[in-house]
């Protein structure tokens, strides 16, 4: 059945953290990374609820609680635990993944290729069904205004109960 999913996710600025993003590691202008529980990858946290979403199966935060076992985990296992749980009750197509990322500071256009890249090795689905854009956020909320980085991601797909 063909299902829509839609995942949100804000991760605050912090000093002596890592910016990780779609599985990138970035070095901030200021020094300066994302805070969380986990290594704080925004991206792919939003894409995570919108896989569950689209799945009818809870959250991230249901799935992944902040506990010791997920303390600073690389988000990229997270992701691919994500698609082993579904497709324990799922064998699932994606048809298209669509990615927003707001950030004042940080420039997303040169990245985008290389978390594509990560996105694709991870979930098995080729580059070519995956839209990433960068916002600068012109000014306003958390993003445009440079307290944390935004994300907002929806991803077609069909899903056929095992
Ligand atoms: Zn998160």
């Amino acid at each position: 059945m063909l299902k829509i999913g839609f995942g949100y996710d804000v991760h605050p600025f912090e000093q002596n953290r890592k910016l990780i993003v779609g599985g990138v590691e970035i070095k901030h202008p200021k020094g300066i990374g994302l805070y969380g529980h986990s290594d704080a990858d925004v991206l792919f946290h939003a894409l995570i609820d919108a896989l569950l979403g689209m799945c009818g199966m809870g959250s991230i935060g249901e799935l992944f609680p902040e506990t010791d076992e997920y303390k600073n985990i690389n988000s990229s296992v997270l992701l691919d635990k994500t698609c082993l749980f579904i497709s324990k009750k799922y064998r699932m197509t994606i048809n298209n993944i669509d990615c927003i990322i707001i950030s004042k500071s940080v420039r997303i256009a040169p990245l985008v290729e290389d978390m594509k890249n990560n996105i694709s090795q991870i979930i098995k689905i080729p580059t070519n069904i995956i839209s990433i854009k960068g916002k600068s956020g012109n000014g306003l909320g958390i993003g445009g205004t440079d307290q944390g980085i935004e994300v907002y991601c929806v991803i077609l797909g069909d899903i056929i109960e095992i």
